[in-house]
């Protein structure tokens, strides 16, 4: 059992091998060593959980049929305390313990005799999935070209057929929502969502309006449009002409 601390002030990745077969934790211990995980070994199934209390881990690697504590005794164990990632180790072709890892709701399994690569790209793989992402940035709006229109965020303005006019900001807001979703219907609520949010008053006419004035501006015939059809009693959509 070794607990090491990280290498270049950087945090480096812990892995918690229990493991009873101490070829496998030679080998476990440069792989994962050389792919830049801070390790730590148990050869029993009590040492991994007081390993585990000790140093904690990021992901554990869990044999299961280890002497003594079972890999599933330790694997309760270690869920009692933490929702740290368990991949389980199990012996080849064996139902038995497969159906046990299930049951006990481990992460992810290798079968031995398994790859190094493989178990890397495991390993890598649950920790994508567990590893908090950082919350997503908001995107900027971008300029965006759909069935002839072109309306640029930044400036609040659509061109048509060569000409280029600035739209008040709800209908642009509007339309440019109707155009990021062409061929999509949207329903009047996500629109008043989206565009006017709490400051919709929903007993006016206010998107039937907006949709007027749009219409009047991009249609070829406003009283038949074509580009921003009514779904009726659903919403609207900007057909995606091109
Ligand atoms: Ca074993």
């Amino acid at each position: 059992m070794n607990g090491q601390t990280a290498v270049n002030g950087q945090k480096a990745l812990k892995v918690l091998v229990i493991e009873d077969e101490e070829s496998y934790r030679d080998s476990l211990r440069v792989l994962l060593g050389r792919e830049g995980f801070v390790v730590t070994l148990a050869a029993t199934g009590l040492d991994g959980v007081r390993a585990f209390e000790r140093f904690g881990a990021d992901v554990v690697l869990l044999d299961l049929m280890l002497p003594g504590l079972s890999g599933a005794g330790v694997f309760r164990a270690i869920r009692e305390r933490s929702d740290v990632p368990i991949i389980m180790v199990t012996a080849k072709d064996d139902q038995v313990d497969k159906i046990i890892g299930l049951e006990l709701g481990a992460d992810d399994y290798v079968t031995k005799p398994y790859s190094g690569r493989e178990l890397v790209a495991r390993i890598r793989a649950v920790l994508r999935r567990t590893t908090p992402q950082p919350a997503e940035v908001e995107e900027e709006p971008q300029r965006l070209t759909v069935s002839g229109l072109t309306l640029d965020p930044e400036r609040l303005t659509l061109t048509r057929d060569g000409a280029t006019t600035s739209l008040p900001p709800k209908e642009f807001a509007l339309l440019y929502l109707l155009a990021a979703n062409a061929g999509r219907v949207l329903t009047r609520q996500v629109i008043i969502d989206r565009v006017w949010g709490i400051d919709y008053y929903g007993d006016t006419k206010t998107l039937d309006v907006h949709i007027k004035r749009i219409r009047n501006r991009v249609e070829d015939e406003p009283s038949e449009p074509t580009l921003i059809t009514t779904v009726r009693g659903v919403g609207y959509t900007l057909e995606r002409t091109s």
